[in-house]
């Protein structure tokens, strides 16, 4: 699933090709696609179509129009890439399309993938927790966010209403660089082990959006994308030698995910 560096690769290579535009319909061709609107709202709000602006928040790509939000969520395959083409890509379930030529491909395999129509971003904002990446995001900040909870690393930093943008993999890196064991009770662990822990979700989270992501994401044939694959150190490495010790990364369930863990190297903290 595309997460905050994959959100944020497909955000940049779109906003330069689709802001000024104005935007003429949503045309859904898997209906459950557009998921609180239809067709007719679009129409409603033809006056003020131009987009404005075109920005990730959380997992989610917001296509800011006049008077309105569009929010984006690809969920496990969504993809959404410009064409001009006439002719639906076979797994197209969504068609956002333009005053002039072109028009946004949101193709979709396992049609997971919403559109969203809102007045602005205030029941986005209310459902997800503060950006990694954002200035306000500080080292105090996120100490006292991980002092008041009690609950699991991992299900905690997975949970989007806690921190946004984060999901399995970026999880399991942060915390292998941190050392910090995935089953780590978030109060039990040291201030300065969460010190560690915000500069590292950071500095991974940095480096994965100039790599453009970890996953495929085919948006354009020349688009490269999905290079942070040959930097991960632990997810996906089972069964081979740590990167720091000699011990065997192991997969383990955590959180009702798929986790990699260096069982010497992260310590569990109870
Ligand atoms: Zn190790």
């Amino acid at each position: 699933m595309p997460e905050l560096p994959e959100v944020q690769t497909v955000v940049n290579h779109i906003r330069p090709m689709i802001i000024g535009k104005r935007l003429t319909t949503i045309r859904p061709i898997w209906e459950k696609t557009l998921h609180n609107f239809n067709v007719e709202d679009i129409d409603r709000i033809k006056p003020n179509n131009q987009i404005i602006d075109v920005y990730r928040r959380a997992k989610f790509i917001i296509i800011k129009l006049m008077d309105h939000i569009i929010a984006i969520h690809l969920r496990m395959t969504g993809k959404l890439y410009v064409s001009e083409k006439k002719i639906d890509p076979k797994y197209a379930t969504a068609v956002l399309e333009f005053e002039d030529k072109g028009s946004l491909i949101f193709e979709d395999v396992r049609k997971f993938g919403r559109i969203y129509l809102y007045d602005d971003m205030k029941i986005i904002d209310s459902r997800h927790g503060p950006e990694p990446l954002d200035k306000n995001f500080t080292v105090e900040l996120f100490k006292n966010m991980i002092k008041r909870r009690n609950r699991n690393i991992k299900a905690l930093l997975l949970d989007q209403s806690f921190l946004s943008g984060l999901g399995n993999i970026y999880v399991d890196e942060s915390l292998w660089k941190s050392g910090i064991h995935p089953n780590s009770n978030s109060s039990s662990i040291p201030q300065k082990k969460v010190s560690m822990l915000h500069r590292n979700i950071q500095s991974i989270l940095n480096d994965a959006i100039v790599k453009k992501g970890t996953t495929i994401i085919d948006f354009s044939v020349n688009g490269r994308s999905g290079e942070y694959a040959n930097d991960l150190n632990v997810y996906g490495r089972n069964e081979r030698s740590c990167f720091k010790c000699d011990l065997k990364v192991i997969k383990l369930k955590v959180a009702g995910r798929g986790t990699y863990v260096c069982t010497k190297c992260q310590k569990r903290y109870k």
